[in-house]
């Protein structure tokens, strides 16, 4: 962005108060909201030391709350100690939660298999001494690339137990990938399986880990291979070990290690959306404590709860929000292996039936992909165990919204759709379902102790509620990321180094609107410049899919003489309108968006398409659209791409 702020030109009218019986059984209603809020601002030493007593057990208490000697590498509650493994699991067993249900997982295939608290625990424990058999220590780096199993949970919390800093890599993720993050953290073992099941095919896991492997000079010492599809694999001698014989004498007690607050729990990279992955690194103390907040106030989590964040394990959502969060908490996760269009669209749905889901957290890109296949699907399966739906991932179109809104949620349940970040830890923006009334495209409003602004190029705030501009945050909280892994330097530059330190710098663009509500407008990288107007790509997407024919789009700029750039829009058809006149309907579209919010966001081209370049986290990659769009050759990063057909097919 050069020195002109963006400008917000959609407005989005509709407003859902909170229903007062959602409100009267909240964990948070609106005097505690104002108290917490007020104590965040007035005595945050206080507000976070408090917190992080009430919420997690300690081995030793700590006392200083944060240390900021050295910000912006920034630590909290740096000289307590705990384990996140005990926290989640151990602290449980003197209570009756010992034998409820910790962990559902359902199978690609169908197969359900339960976990209790107390099962889990000794699962847990019995990984860790194998573990500690093969020689990992506190500090030790894993790598697990496992596919959606329960045992991918039992080995990040064994490694938890033992302060191991786990490095999970996406099933889904190429040898070339696995590899480069091996090396980046130099794991000393690595956790993976015969192989996984997706969509129906065989996901061949050990063979990519062989290819991984095969350079020498490599940091891995022993492979731990689970049985998953029973299909043939190599294993190496010496270095290749099978789960199942090493758990077969494993003993189940194991004695939680204690950590310091601010060690390492996990390094994480993120998804690649907008470049070259970062490996991001979690602290135990103040990681856990976030993660169980927010589990509390924005999915109002209850003991009964059968809560399902649909996320894969090798996702942070995966992390903090379908096992370290709900773990924290005592609450029963639901963990799936498959998508959710396998065997059919009707999967999520007859799930949520199955189990009596109550709490559901998905992402846009699902939504719109169930959407965009009608409500037949949804229709066929009782949904009425649901009261609450949450989105993450990437900014909700209102239309979108209105749909899980309506068709899903039956508009009884409240849609919390939570804006967040790898590094966030966890949820930042957010409504809390039980206080803030809802707007379609929203994330609202921050939680407690959290302290954002949207500023110019300059750091100043923007003024007015039309204009955009850097989406920062003023204050540190305790689940933020402590730095990149091994690169310091790249932790100052990514994130803070724009604004001299000051603030914490997202790299999102968003705007507030009159009541203090947060619009998520795309990235900083990805903002438009037509005709001296800077558009963030959010608005003029949403405004596509709020067309009847639309599903999904994603806007890009290409070189324009005249206006600097033009827009190219690539759309994807609802498929009751794949069928259209192609001619027609770029023309309605066209004309629609300029109705909808002005002609100088009229799309200068429409490109039709059944697909959109998406990481593997389900996100558009409008990097690789916008060198489509320019007709140049693609030499990005694409290691996190999903679909490489698609962008072949588009290139054409
Ligand atoms: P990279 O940083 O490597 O480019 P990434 O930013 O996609 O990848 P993640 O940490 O998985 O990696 O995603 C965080 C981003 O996702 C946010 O910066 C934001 O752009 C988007 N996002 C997440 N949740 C929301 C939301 N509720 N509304 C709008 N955007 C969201
Ligand atoms: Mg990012």
């Amino acid at each position: 962005m050069s020195g002109i702020q963006l400008e917000s030109i959609l407005t989005e009218a509709r407003v859902f108060p909170v229903h007062e019986d959602f409100a009267r059984q909240a964990n948070l209603n609106s005097e505690q909201y104002a108290a917490l809020c007020r104590r965040a601002e007035e005595d945050p030493s206080g507000f976070w030391g408090d917190l992080a007593r009430q919420e997690l057990a300690w081995d030793k208490p700590f006392t200083q709350v944060l240390d900021d000697s050295r910000a912006p590498f920034y630590r909290w509650f740096a000289d307590g100690e705990l384990n996140v493994a005990a926290n989640c699991l151990d602290r449980h067993l003197s209570s009756p939660t010992r034998n409820k249900a910790a962990l559902i997982w359902e199978g690609e295939d169908g197969e359900v298999r339960t976990f209790t608290y107390g099962q889990l625990h000794r699962e847990v424990s019995r990984f860790a001494n194998v573990l500690k058999k093969l020689g990992i220590t506190t500090g030790d780096r894993v790598a697990i690339y496992m596919p959606m199993v329960p045992e991918a949970a039992v080995a990040m919390l064994a490694c938890a137990r033992l302060g191991a800093i786990h490095s999970v890599v996406f099933g889904g993720f190429s040898a070339e990938a696995l590899k480069d993050r091996i090396e980046d953290t130099q794991a000393k073992l690595l956790i993976t399986a015969d192989g996984g099941f997706r969509a129906g095919r065989v996901v061949h896991l050990k063979q990519h880990a062989d290819q991984a492997l095969m350079r020498d000079g490599h940091s891995v010492d022993k492979v731990v291979v689970l049985r998953r599809t029973g299909q043939e694999v190599d294993m190496l001698d010496g270095r290749d070990l099978w789960w199942h014989e090493l758990m077969q004498d494993a003993e189940p007690q194991c004695p939680a290690v204690s950590v310091n607050a601010e060690h390492p729990l996990f390094v994480l990279y993120t998804s690649g959306s907008t470049g070259k992955p970062k490996g991001i690194v979690h602290s135990s103390g103040g990681y856990l404590l976030w993660s169980a907040l927010t589990m509390r106030w924005v999915f109002d989590i209850k003991p009964e709860d059968v809560y399902w964040c649909t996320a894969d394990i090798g996702w942070v959502t995966g992390h903090t929000y379908a096992l370290y969060g709900p773990l924290a908490v005592g609450a029963t996760v639901l963990l799936f292996e498959g998508v959710p269009t396998y065997p059919d669209a009707g999967r999520f749905w007859a799930m949520i039936e199955r189990h009596g889901v109550s709490v559901f957290y998905t992402a846009p890109t699902a939504v719109r992909a169930l959407m965009k296949l009608g409500e037949e699907w949804p229709g066929k399966y009782d949904l009425s165990s649901l009261r609450l739906l949450g989105t993450v991932g990437e900014p909700i179109n209102p239309e979108a919204w209105m749909w899980y809104y309506r068709v899903i949620g039956k508009e009884r349940c409240p849609v919390v759709d939570t804006w967040w970040q790898t590094e966030t830890g966890g949820h930042l923006i957010a409504p809390l379902p039980g206080v803030t009334p809802l707007k379609p495209g929203s994330c609202t409003r921050p939680l407690p102790g959290i302290f954002p602004d949207i500023v110019d190029e300059e750091g100043d705030p923007v003024q007015g509620t039309e204009a955009g501009g850097y989406l920062v945050v003023k204050r540190p909280w305790p689940g933020m990321l402590r730095t990149v892994w091994g690169n310091d330097a790249r932790y100052l530059e990514t994130y803070w180094a724009k604004f001299q330190n000051r603030y914490y710098v997202a790299g999102d663009s968003a705007h507030r609107d009159a009541d203090g509500y947060y619009w998520i407008m795309g990235r900083i990288d990805d903002v438009l410049n037509v005709s001296g107007h800077r558009l963030g790509t959010m608005e003029i997407e949403s405004a596509l899919v709020s067309h009847p024919a639309v599903a999904e789009a994603a806007v890009v700029g290409r070189p324009h003489e005249i206006k600097g750039e033009a827009i190219t829009a690539f759309v994807i058809l609802r498929q009751s309108h794949v069928q259209d006149d192609r001619d027609r309907l770029t023309e309605a579209l066209r004309q629609h968006v300029s109705e909808a919010i002005g002609p100088i966001a009229k799309p200068d081209d429409i490109r039709f398409t059944d697909n959109l370049p998406k990481t593997r986290s389900g996100k558009i990659m409008r990097r690789l659209l916008r060198a489509i769009a320019r007709g140049e050759e693609i030499t990005q990063d694409t290691s996190t791409l999903e679909n490489e057909e698609t962008v072949r097919q588009l290139g054409r």
